[in-house]
């Protein structure tokens, strides 16, 4: 399997452009190609960002001439659900969308006693090859517009208020970048989404950047780059083993970057933007959970301004490697947090419906 850092040429050409991959300025712009005044770009956005709605048919202040070409000129269908799945008695809901040329993504609504969260794709497909993970298993069929990635939020919270969690809170309010693909790969898109979902309405959906969690391999110039945004999402940083030589087999990319890199990077974005950042862990049986690498870890991260997600590994079809066993994973956490580093397991949410962490693999099962 071959790391694919760039996206291999689209077979059918980009995504309809949709309001969501425009900035204020540019959805004027839009508004006035299309002959009408530029305070309709506004009112256009609260419909979408505001009553998350793109059908015309629900914007009734607007004169019925202009809602005709709407569809078409800004609100072209993106995302159909081709399947929906439920678990967690209701507190967790995937779907898998299919796009406008076929490729198929998945997004997870979870909901948790105060907070609701979405975790979306930023790629369909993803070319990192990660060993243990199902979409890296697939390869990268492209990258996703801006409004793609947008799109699946606004989806998750009109669903999310229509009640398709259940009880409990009914607003949206995070937003992960850890369903399919490597975020940082498709660097401009998922930068124009994090700012569109966090703009204030109407230029946006008005989240928290606190709430949003951009998640990747260790993409080092990205992170960089990320860094000048000034922007304060939460970075999370897939580590996965504190030695290189381990690494280099569980995140191929590590060959490019080396951990020291990645860390490095992850530090100057924490100390720019002041925020923890987020490693991630997934422990494996006898591959990266042994006592000697927790030890490594925390001294890697020891008085550091982080925080570790220990993912007890979600067995992807196939796979000879399993999860540690519950005793193992306590010592790894124990260790951990003898160093002084803030631990904690992630649940593994959505495991009946392939739903949880690094199962995501609608391309690869539906022979998309
Ligand atoms: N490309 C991004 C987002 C991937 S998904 C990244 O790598 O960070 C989010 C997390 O799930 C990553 O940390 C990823 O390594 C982890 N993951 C992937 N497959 C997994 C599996 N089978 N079990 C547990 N975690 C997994």
């Amino acid at each position: 399997m071959t790391i694919q850092l760039e996206a291999p040429t689209p077979r059918r050409g980009r995504p309809p452009r949709h309001l969501a991959d425009l900035g204020a300025d540019e959805r004027r712009a839009a508004v006035a190609e299309l002959g009408l005044p530029s305070y309709r770009a506004d009112q256009l956005s609260r419909h979408y960002f505001g009553r998350l709605t793109a059908d015309p048919q629900d914007m009734t202040d607007l004169p019925g001439e202009m809602r005709a070409g709407l569809t078409s000129s800004l609100f072209p269908p993106l995302l159909t659900s081709a399947r929906e799945l439920s678990c967690d008695d209701g507190a967790t809901h995937k779907t898998v969308w299919r796009l406008f040329d076929g490729a198929l993504v998945e997004s997870v609504l979870m909901r948790y006693p105060g907070r609701t969260t979405i975790c979306v794709s930023s790629q369909a497909g993803c070319g990192m090859a990660c060993p243990f993970c199902a979409t890296g298993q697939a390869g990268l069929t492209r990258n996703m517009s801006t409004a793609e990635i947008v799109d699946q939020v606004v989806r998750g919270a009109r669903a999310a208020g229509d009640g398709v969690l259940g009880d409990g809170p009914r607003r949206l309010g995070n937003v992960v970048f850890m369903g399919m693909g490597e975020p940082l790969a498709n660097y401009n898109a998922v930068i124009g989404a994090v700012r569109r979902l966090t703009d204030p309405m109407p230029a946006g959906l008005g989240l928290s950047q606190r709430h949003v969690t951009v998640s990747t391999v260790g993409l080092v110039p990205a992170i960089e780059r990320m860094i000048d945004e000034k922007l304060q999402v939460t970075l999370a940083v897939s580590l996965h083993a504190p030695d290189d030589e381990l690494r280099d087999t569980l995140v191929p990319i590590n060959t490019r970057w080396k951990v020291a890199e990645v860390l490095d990077a992850a530090w100057r974005y924490a100390e720019s933007t002041a925020r923890r950042v987020s490693i991630e862990y997934a422990l494996i049986r006898d591959i990266n959970d042994q006592a000697d690498r927790a030890h490594a870890l925390g001294k890697l991260l020891q008085g550091r301004l982080t925080h570790v997600n220990v993912i007890p590994l979600n067995p992807t079809p196939g796979s000879v490697w399993t999860a540690s066993d519950p005793k193992i994973e306590r010592q790894f956490v124990r260790i951990l947090r003898d160093y002084g580093v803030s631990t904690t397991v992630r649940d593994t949410r959505g495991r009946e419906i392939d739903a949880a962490c690094g199962q995501l693999a609608a391309v690869a099962r539906s022979g998309g």
